[in-house]
């Protein structure tokens, strides 16, 4: 089989992978001239010190073994097979590499033969790339989980990052629609780089650079295809990053792309507004300080998806409103919707020389339009502002944003999910129409 045709194969089965920031651009130039990279995914990632590169995104193989049911590769599915070899990954990262498409390469692989040999044959590539080719660009690498000790161990030391998806938030989901999958063997590579790294932390002149896994590890979690509620996940995401030092989890709303009875029906659209969701929820506990459980509950297990994560506990909590910007601790301010760890730093800094007013606010970073109903300053509020929760939420989402919302989630067939239903909108749309005479 021709190179362009595997990579016509291989971009087109990696396309639903989302364990990297971005993915699938194309351009207008025309297929075989310079500057073509209409058959190849590029996407984004981040590397140790924090700068985004372009990765080559590539699958090594979609000729997998197993048969999960949400999978477009998936052994069942009739579509066209195709295998690289690792000298053909190698000497197409370098192509792309030398005319400047990329900084470095995203591999990932379905099962061929079995998890070993997959393995042999990722390390295979990035030998020829690292030792041959002398590549010092960055790589991304997926391991398998259930790959011997040995190999993950070698793949590390070639890889800045390593990822290890857990595919679906729960074993039981796992059994029914991953049945190849060991649902224990998941979490074994990820606790081998993160006891390997810690080791090797100890130790300071294997500090900087780290020599095994450089930028970390991360993960990837389907949404959508089977019935764990959002706090289920919220709570797993949590867990990875405490226990494995995770630098980043990714959400991936599922996408319907087989007939199956175990799954959303074909016609489904993916649950985009809940991975985005998802994804607030998951910033707000990395850069904000926030618990699973401050986000969601078992009594309130699923997203608003009328207000983001942060806007929902403000006005869930709202008795600890309005918070004065003048004496509050950082953490505290962190809370307030509108205030970011910038702006929330930015007040620490000003007021240290001088007493804040309102007025003062949005030149320190503060977003105002949000930020008006949570915040006093010196026992001054926004003039106008009425403590009343429902008042707030019907003020910070439009008419017309809750229309638009309220149409996406009819077409997508989702759930209205928590806190705010139709009745209620409208109530308190009345309520809001009261104070305004
Ligand atoms: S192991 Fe499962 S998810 Fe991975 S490529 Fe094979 S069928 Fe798809």
């Amino acid at each position: 089989m021709e190179l362009s045709r595997k990579i016509e194969i291989l971009t087109e089965s990696a396309k639903y992978d989302v364990s990297c920031s971005s993915s699938g651009v194309t351009n207008n130039t025309r297929k075989g001239t310079v500057g073509s990279t209409s058959t190849a995914g590029i996407c984004h990632s981040f590397t140790s010190d924090g700068r985004c590169v372009s990765l080559l995104k590539l699958l090594f193989t979609n000729a997998c073994i197993f048969d999960c049911h949400y999978c477009i590769n998936r052994k069942s599915n009739s579509i066209p097979r195709a295998t690289f070899t690792p000298q053909e990954v190698a000497d197409l990262t370098m192509d792309f590499y030398m005319r400047n498409y990329i900084e470095g390469l995203f591999l990932s692989s379905a099962i061929i033969k079995n998890v070993d040999y997959t393995s042999e044959l990722l390390i295979k590539t990035l030998k020829i790339l690292r030792h041959e080719k002398g590549f010092k660009g960055y790589i991304h690498v997926k391991a398998i989980p259930g790959a011997d000790e040995k190999l993950i161990e070698e793949l590390g030391f070639l890889a800045d990052r390593m990822s290890v998806n857990v595919e679906l938030p729960s074993r039981e989901s796992l059994k029914i629609l991953a049945p190849d999958k060991d649902p224990f063997a998941l979490y074994k590579p990820m606790k081998q780089i993160t006891h390997m790294k810690n080791e090797m932390s100890q130790v300071p002149a294997l500090r900087n650079p780290a020599p095994f896994v450089p930028a970390g590890q991360s993960t990837q979690m389907i949404i959508g295809a089977s019935p764990e509620n959002d706090h289920a996940i919220v709570k797993i995401a949590e867990n990875l990053y405490k226990k494995y030092e995770l630098k980043r989890v990714y959400y991936s709303a599922y996408i319907p792309v087989n007939q199956d009875s175990l799954l959303p029906a074909i016609t489904t659209d993916p649950p985009l507004l809940r991975e985005h969701r998802l994804y607030q929820a998951d910033w707000l506990m990395r850069f904000y300080r926030f618990s699973a459980d401050e986000i969601l509950s078992e009594d309130k297990p699923n997203f608003n998806l009328y207000l983001d994560p942060k806007a929902n506990w403000a006005v869930q909590n709202y008795d600890q409103f309005p918070i004065d910007v003048q004496t509050a601790s950082y953490e505290q301010l962190l809370r307030i919707p509108g205030i970011g760890p910038k702006s929330a730093l930015n007040i620490l800094k000003a007021r240290n020389y001088y007493q804040l007013h309102l007025s003062d606010l949005k030149k320190l970073g503060v977003v105002i339009k949000r930020a008006q109903y949570f915040v006093s300053c010196n026992g001054a509020i926004q003039p106008g502002l009425i403590h009343d929760p429902e008042w707030v939420i019907t003020s910070l989402i439009s008419s017309r944003q809750y229309e638009t919302l309220k149409k996406v989630n009819s077409q997508s067939k989702q759930e209205q999910l928590s806190l705010f239903d139709v009745e209620r909108f409208e109530s308190v749309k009345r309520k809001e129409s009261r104070y305004a005479h």
